[in-house]
Formats: structure tokens, C-alpha cells, sequence
């Protein structure tokens, strides 16, 4: 063992950052603590299993055993079967991959496809590289609700080889009808691709109730660790693998895999699909909790996409007047982490385009913020927000009669 002094990560915090009070952490859809059975998990694996998985001696069979039984764990997470399951490196590679996969592999039908107005970046990423090869993309708008119409599908162009829509909406929690425009997309015989990494773990999923062809996940959003995840490609699907070189993945994904990393997946996927109802149950309380508390100390709030179906631990509000870079700020300096549903550049805040799509005004969407619980959030934790947000939105108010950019 070294007798180096092991890295810590306290003394990398910002100078001045205050310490203390404790963290109130709101902000689980950007990323989740490490599950404590995960993390074990991993020690172990990164002590014990050092070789290749793909050596045929003893020890990488060892390792080999190891990644089986995690593909398992995913694929059980969404009732898939585990030969359907392609490790990568998150959810913003699983979403090229299945979109850029199914395209390739479907290009002699057509050089068409069609992504969700308010699909993820990765996706529209994967939209924009298909774009620089000649394809055609076409973006499927979505209703005030965030929704997309399912007759939309019935309007693609034919030559349309891929429709890639998300399961829930990572800054709104809306849910999509993805069954619903699956089945649409089968007739079709259009393919479809599921962006469910902001689903998985906080709704049971079941892949052939969806009906989808790929279906992505990504670890760090159901408390495994960051840089891992998964593609789900349905048995029949065509798919041409994007990183290429080696056979690994059965011939669908080139390079040694992350071993620790897809074993602490394995358990956080294993943890996540056995809580996923009760855990479901608790957050939606807490949200009621959350919401009615904020409407009551504040009336004019705006809680984004509320209509339609929305995941347990996601609220998206804006309250008018309070700009998101203020709100952020001052919450944090209170020890509350949120994102802002609204980009800051130097300075000038830009609407966040899903919060656009839904065709929220811009001084309205420049005001959004995300709150997102998850498995340690406790009541009294709603309550300290609710109280502090009140707080903060009075104090960026004031900050706004000035200036709103
Ligand atoms: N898709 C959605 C809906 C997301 O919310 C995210 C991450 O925020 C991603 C894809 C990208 O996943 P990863 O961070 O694993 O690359």
C-alpha cells in the first residue's frame, strides 16, 4: 500500500465556498450519490479482478463472469433479456449509438429520421452528426403539456427509418407516451429509439410494454457510478456498432470494458428495479409536499408541464420576476443545490429550448429552476427548501426591477 496521503476532494471546492450549513442536494437528475452497495461493489471488483474479460485464462473468465452478471442486472431493470444488452459509456454514447446505429444499419430504406423537439442534447448530437453524413432530420414539435402528439407519427415522411423520442423529460419530468408511438411507429415500420435515462429507476419500465427497438440507460442517474451505461437493442433490431476495432459486446461495442464501472451499474440497477415502486410512492408525496408549500408562500409560480404525466421527484417552476442565475446562487450560498432551467453566458440567460417548445414565454423561462429529489431526501429537507426558496425568490425580485437581460 502507499503511504502517499489518499486523494480527498473537500480541499477542491471553490475558495470561499462556504461549508457549512450541510448540502440539501435538489438536484438528482444532474447526477445521484453512489449507492453504498454499489460502491462495495466496486472496491471489491477494482481489489480482486484485474484482468481482461475478455482473456480466456481463469482470472478473465473471473472478470467475464463479473460483466455477465451485470448485463443481467440492467436487463432486468427493464424486463429485457441480457444478450440485448451493449455496455457504453453513459447515456450520451447510448444515444448515439442507437441512433446512429439504427440509421447506418437501416440506410438502404432511407436517410431519414425524426428526433423530439425536446429530446436530450445527446440526442440531438447524435441528430446533428447524422445531419454532417447527409441525412435528413426532422424534429417532431410537442403540445404546452410537453407532449408529443401521437398522431405525429402517422404524419412522418415514409422514407422516415428511425424515431427517436425520450422516456421522461430530464428538465421537466414529463412523461412521454411512448407506447402509444411505438406501436404508431411499428405500423410504420419505423423504428424507435428510447432516450429512458432520466426514467429508469424513478418509473418501472417494462421494454416490450414501450415497444421500443433501442432503449438507453445511464448508471449515474439510479445511483451507480458515472461514465457507464447501456443500450438496449431489441433482438431483431438492426444496429451497426459506432465504436469499432475489437469484437467486444458481441461485435456491437469496441473496447476493454469499465469493468468496476459496469459491475457497480449491475448492483445500482439490481437496487434501483427492486425500490423503483415504494421509492416512486415516497417521492410523489414528497413532490405534493414541495409544491403545495411553494404555492403557498408563493402564488404566482409556474410549475412547468404539471398537466401531463411527470416523473415522482421532478418539479420545474418559475417564479416571474426571480431569474434563475439569482435563484441558483443564493440557494447555494444557502446549501441548497437545484439547477437553473435556463442557460447563463457571460451574463445573459438563455431559455432553456425544452422550456421554448412548449412555448413558455422567454422572461417566464429565464426564471425556471429544477428541483430533483431521489433517495435521500427526507421531509424535512422539503420543508427547509420551501422555506429558503421563499426566501431567495424575494431577494432576486428585488435583484431584477433593475436589471433582466
Ligand atoms: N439523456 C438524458 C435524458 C439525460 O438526462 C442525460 C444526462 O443528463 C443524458 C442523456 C446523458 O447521460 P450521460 O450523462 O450518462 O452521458
Amino acid at each position: 500500500m502507499s503511504t502517499e496521503p489518499a486523494e480527498r476532494f473537500d480541499e477542491h471546492s471553490p475558495q470561499g465556498a462556504p461549508k457549512e450549513p450541510a448540502l440539501i442536494y435538489f438536484d438528482h437528475n444532474a447526477s445521484t450519490p453512489l449507492r453504498p452497495e454499489a460502491f462495495e461493489a466496486m472496491e471489491a471488483c477494482l481489489a480482486e479482478l484485474h484482468a481482461n474479460p475478455s482473456s480466456l485464462h481463469r482470472e478473465g473468465q473471473r472478470a467475464r463472469a463479473a460483466v455477465e452478471r451485470a448485463r443481467a442486472q440492467v436487463a432486468g431493470l427493464v424486463h429485457a433479456r441480457p444478450e440485448e444488452v451493449v455496455f457504453t459509456s453513459g447515456g450520451t454514447e447510448g444515444d448515439h449509438a442507437a441512433l446512429i446505429g439504427a440509421a447506418w444499419a437501416l440506410e438502404s430504406r432511407g436517410r431519414r429520421v425524426a428526433i423530439s423537439a425536446v429530446e436530450h442534447h445527446a440526442v440531438h448530437g447524435a441528430a446533428e452528426v447524422l445531419a454532417r453524413l447527409g441525412f435528413a432530420v426532422d424534429h417532431v414539435p410537442v403540445g404546452v403539456d410537453g407532449l408529443v402528439d401521437p398522431a405525429a407519427i402517422d404524419r412522418l415522411r415514409p422514407e422516415t427509418t428511425v424515431f427517436s423520442v425520450m422516456l421522461a423529460n430530464n428538465e421537466t419530468g414529463v412523461l412521454q407516451p411512448v407506447a402509444e408511438l411505438a406501436r404508431r411507429a411499428a405500423a410504420r415500420g419505423i423504428r424507435v429509439h428510447c432516450d429512458a435515462v432520466q426514467a429508469a429507476g424513478k418509473v418501472p419500465i417494462d421494454r416490450d410494454l414501450l415497444g421500443t427497438d433501442y432503449l438507453v440507460v445511464s448508471a449515474h442517474k439510479l445511483g451507480g457510478p458515472k461514465g457507464v451505461g447501456a443500450v438496449v437493442v431489441r433482438g431483431d433490431a438492426p444496429f451497426e456498432p459506432l465504436l469499432r476495432g475489437s469484437a467486444h459486446e458481441h461485435g456491437r461495442r469496441g473496447g476493454t470494458e469499465n469493468l468496476s464501472g459496469i459491475v457497480g451499474f449491475g448492483v445500482a440497477a439490481e437496487r434501483a428495479g427492486r425500490e423503483v415502486e415504494h421509492e416512486g410512492a415516497r417521492l410523489l408525496a414528497l413532490r405534493a409536499r414541495l409544491e403545495s408549500g411553494i404555492r403557498a408562500a408563493l402564488p404566482d409560480v409556474v410549475i412547468h408541464g404539471e398537466r401531463g404525466p411527470r416523473l415522482p421527484n421532478t418539479v420545474n417552476l418559475s417564479i416571474p420576476g426571480a431569474r434563475s442565475d439569482h435563484l441558483l446562487m443564493s440557494l447555494d450560498a444557502r446549501g441548497i443545490a437545484v439547477s437553473a432551467g435556463a442557460a447563463c453566458a457571460s451574463g445573459a440567460v438563455e431559455p432553456s429550448p425544452v422550456l421554448t417548445a412548449m412555448g413558455v414565454p422567454r422572461e417566464l423561462a429565464i426564471c425556471a429552476l429544477r428541483l430533483s429529489m431521489g433517495r435521500t431526501t427526507t421531509p424535512a429537507e422539503v420543508d427547509t427548501v420551501v422555506a429558503t426558496l421563499a426566501e431567495c425568490a424575494r431577494t432576486a425580485r428585488a435583484a431584477a426591477t433593475g436589471v433582466i437581460r
